[in-house]
């Protein structure tokens, strides 16, 4: 017998009617499975957790919350980085892991029609068979649900040629914050679609979502390049972007990441760099052929160059780098995940000046990035047993948030901001971007009902530093995840 919410037990026993009893959870021990999403220093249990089956489902469950004024939440896998989908114990949690079915893969138009709840790589395997995939590739694409990378609009080390989740979903059907249920479409008239790509679960729930397929490439080419500094390694992403080359990743490391991938994977990466480089291109042969042998060129300040001579090679260049995050554990007992932007131009002035930060505070901080579309992960490094050096940690960390803010960036490339940076928001937007972005949120959701709390600050939130997040996380050291 479960134990719920007080208020919630009426609304929780109409989720029952709605879904089936066991489709709903109200035991507080079952509910603590739900308490967090893969920033695990936010917490909160939900008051209740219903699994529903389809959009029809959905639209009830919203209405009843609606008739109740209660705040819902809608869930996928769980993996987000910014406490997106942190439940209310006051709320509801609406789960879409009974969700996973893929409706349609339609080649002729290259396009597959899925449910909400579906693993992103699930998409790519049903595809392959037919020469197709599906293109963005976050790195925890084992686990995360379309759902999720599409209210995140993710990344992945692949997006800099192929485009985040925004440029691969052609529709989605939606309840709304009122429990309709209503399609967006690309197509004439205001971008509803292209809005509700990105808002991170708080302008409604997608129940299907129709996302473009992308051809498998005919070629693929990949080298690792050895810098003595950062600042060289930078200057040749910069290049090989300006000469427009496109690589399909170009993702770098520096000494300190190098160093923790050795300890942990034995990636035997060419000694003494200060920075390496992985870079990939595919597409049609003869193209490929020809950019590489430009990248590579381009890539002359490199003390050593290794190209892959086959799938075997590509993958040992690839394992130092996908185990990098989770090698950090090997030299950090702790380490705060950061996620920002900023012009590719500006990489080597904003690493040096992340160096000189780290030098002044004496925490170290390890770069391991997708450098080609300037989005940056630094891992601030901290011990927390010992006093103070979380709070310097997280102190270095805002800090590289406000380098990429003055840099004309951002303060999140692919995390999103949930409830994490709602309070960094201010230091990027003014009250008037943000009262107009209100004012869109509003005209979908006007009693606030909808995954509230998330994005936009309140004054009790703003000047605050960011959370930190510490040792590896589970789906890494687990091995179904690696952190690019
Ligand atoms: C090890 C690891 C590696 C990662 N690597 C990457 C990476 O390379 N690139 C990247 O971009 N991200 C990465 N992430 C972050 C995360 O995986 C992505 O943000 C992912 O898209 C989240 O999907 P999810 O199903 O887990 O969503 P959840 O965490 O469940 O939810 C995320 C947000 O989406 C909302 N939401 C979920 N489903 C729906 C729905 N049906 N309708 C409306 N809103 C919904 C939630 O309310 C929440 O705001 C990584 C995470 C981990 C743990």
């Amino acid at each position: 017998m479960g134990v719920v919410t007080a208020g919630l037990d009426g609304l929780a026993e109409r989720l029952k009617v709605i879904t089936g009893a066991k489709n709903v959870i109200t035991d507080p021990a079952e509910l603590r499975t739900y308490e967090c999403d893969g920033l695990t220093y936010h917490r909160a249990t939900p008051g209740v957790v219903v699994l529903p089956d389809g959009a029809e489902q959905i639209a009830e469950i919203v209405r009843a919350c609606t008739a109740e004024n209660v705040p819902f939440i809608a869930r996928g896998s769980g993996t987000g980085l910014s406490g997106g989908a942190l439940p209310r114990t006051d709320g509801v949690l609406i789960v879409t892991s009974r969700m996973r079915r893929i409706l349609e893969i339609d080649v002729d138009d290259e396009r597959a029609v899925v449910e909400p709840g579906v693993i992103n790589l699930d998409v790519s395997k049903a595809a392959r068979p037919h020469g197709y995939y599906y293109a963005p590739d976050p790195s925890s694409q084992q686990i995360c649900s379309i759902g999720g990378n599409v209210a995140e609009n993710s990344g992945g080390a692949h997006c800099l040629k192929y485009g985040f989740t925004v440029n691969h979903v052609v529709a989605c059907e939606i309840v709304t914050p009122d429990g309709d249920i209503v399609e967006l479409t690309e197509g004439p008239g205001y971008d509803l679609l292209g809005a509700f790509v990105g808002s991170e679960g708080t302008l409604g729930i997608a129940t299907k979502i129709t996302v473009r397929l992308t051809r498998v490439p005919e070629a693929v080419e990949t080298l690792l390049a050895a810098f003595t500094s950062i600042e060289q390694a930078g200057e040749a992403v910069s290049a090989i972007i300006a000469a427009g080359v496109v690589p399909a990743a170009i993702e770098m490391m520096d000494a300190l990441s190098i160093e923790a991938a050795e300890a942990a994977v034995r990636c035997e990466y060419p000694a003494g760099a200060g920075a390496v480089l992985v870079v990939e291109l595919d597409g049609p042969a003869a193209e490929v052929e020809r950019q590489f042998a430009q990248a590579k060129e381009l890539c002359g300040d490199a003390f050593e160059i290794r190209v892959a001579a086959d799938d075997i090679e590509r993958a040992l260049i690839w394992r130092g780098r996908k185990s990098a995050f989770a090698a950090v554990g090997r030299i950090s007992p702790d380490y705060i995940v950061q996620d920002g932007v900023i012009p590719r131009t500006a990489l080597p002035e904003v690493l040096a000046r992340i160096d000189e930060l780290s030098g002044d505070s004496g925490v170290r901080v390890a770069n391991v990035f997708h450098a080609g579309d300037g989005n940056l992960h630094p891992l601030v490094l901290f011990d927390d047993a010992v006093p103070g050096a979380g709070e310097r940690a997280e102190l270095v960390s805002a800090k590289i948030l406000d380098l990429c803010i003055e840099h004309g960036g951002s303060i999140t490339g692919e995390h999103g901001v949930g409830v994490d940076k709602a309070k960094h928001m201010p230091r990027m937007f003014t009250e008037e971007d943000l009262d107009t972005m209100q004012m869109v949120r509003c005209a979908f959701d006007p009693d606030g009902l909808c995954n509230p709390g998330k994005v936009y600050p309140t004054p009790r939130l703003c000047g605050e530093v960011p959370g930190r997040r510490t040792k590896v996380h589970p789906l890494v050291e687990s091995g179904k995840a690696d952190l690019f």
